[in-house]
């Protein structure tokens, strides 16, 4: 029997969203289906509603759920109906990467994250005779149930802010990965940071877990720098108020940087995240500015041991990172939760603007 739920519905690119009725399927062979508790609003679903990713529509999105698992389906046997869960992005859990515990790079990421329906074609939600696309990251978690599959449901113990837990599937996820898992810096150790946005900042916190002595943060707007430095800036600049910004900053971090993280995506932004570095140093970028976006770099300083790389999901493997970061968390030592300001489910359209006007880092819309 299906299962009745009310999902915010994306119809037409650049559109509020609307909260309608929907059937959500009961879970087919390695799916669950979960009861929402809550979602984090992430940026990439704003791309989803500006068509900077082209979904097929109706669809729902929502990609860092978490919730109670209701039911399981065929062949599950890790996830039981009670356990609390986080969904993360979706992915094959058997191609070559999956099987090096790399699933952010599955051979499988764009269809079971982007098309909408599941890999046979059938749809997890629909309103009468019409299709509504549910599968937005293997979850759709925009809705008051959701269809995941076992693999992208992440186990967390049950004493834990479970309306708060999403994000950690993506975005808080993304940025402490990309610095734990992918520059993975040593004790005493220096990073420059660009981009105080909900990457960037959980990028400050993975470099405050890891040891780094300097976290140099980076970004345009003080409420965000001072929130940076609360969780481990050592050093704050205003790129606004700095015309040298490369200077200012290897002027407190001479010879430059050991690594550096790009979370904006600009060519100023990405040259600027490579001046600031030593000779060797690893820079990662992770900002998104469209599928096709060319940049300039220097390749006489590239040469100079500077390695230069793309990072998707923080190349973190979530069953074992997700569970990782909330035992920080509950350690004291990843306090995530600073990000967040929680919405009902009805605000999740002002939830977006508050998103996308930068008054909010990480909005979380809590469901009833
Ligand atoms: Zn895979
Ligand atoms: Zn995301």
């Amino acid at each position: 029997m299906p299962t009745t739920a009310t999902a915010a519905i994306l119809r037409e690119v650049n559109e509020p969203l609307t909260l309608e009725e929907v059937q959500v399927s009961d879970p087919a062979e390695g799916e669950v289906l979960v009861k929402m508790v809550g979602a984090g609003i992430c940026h990439t679903d704003a791309t989803g509603i500006d068509g900077t990713i082209p979904l097929p529509l109706p669809s729902v999105l929502g990609h860092e759920g978490s919730g109670i698992v209701e039911a399981v389906g065929e062949g599950v046997t890790d996830l039981a109906p009670g356990d609390h869960v986080v969904l993360t992005f979706g992915h094959c859990g058997d191609c070559k990467y999956c099987s090096r515990d790399r699933p952010a790079y599955c051979e499988m990421f764009a269809p079971l994250n982007y098309f909408g329906t599941r890999m046979d074609g059938t749809v997890t939600m629909s309103q009468g005779d019409e299709d509504v696309h549910g599968c937005f990251f293997s979850q759709s978690s925009f809705s008051t149930y959701a269809i995941a599959l076992a693999t992208n449901a992440i186990k967390v113990d049950k004493d834990l802010p479970l309306e708060l837990l999403g994000p950690l599937g993506c975005g808080i996820q993304t940025g402490s990965g990309t610095v734990l898992n992918a520059l993975n810096p040593q004790q005493g150790d220096s990073i420059a940071i660009f981009g105080m946005g909900g990457v960037g900042l959980s990028g400050v916190m993975g470099a405050k877990l890891a040891g780094c002595e300097q976290i140099i943060a980076v970004d345009i707007n003080d409420e965000r720098l001072a929130l940076a430095r609360s969780l481990g800036a050592t050093h704050t600049f205003n790129a606004k108020e700095h015309k040298d910004l490369v200077w200012d900053i290897m002027g407190v971090a001479a010879p430059g940087v050991d690594f550096a993280l790009d979370a904006v995506g600009t060519n100023e932004v990405i040259r600027q995240a490579l001046e600031v570095t030593r000779s060797p140093a690893r820079i990662a970028t992770v900002g998104f500015q469209g599928l096709q976006h060319d940049i300039t770099i220097d390749q006489g300083h590239l040469l100079l041991g500077r390695e230069l790389c793309g990072v998707i999901e923080g190349d973190a493997n979530p069953k074992d990172f997700i569970p990782a970061l909330t035992r920080h968390y509950a350690d004291g030592e990843f306090p995530f939760d600073k990000l967040i300001k929680t919405y009902k489910f009805s605000e999740i359209n002002e939830a977006f603007e508050a998103a996308h006007n930068g008054s909010v880092v990480k909005p979380v819309i809590v469901f009833d």
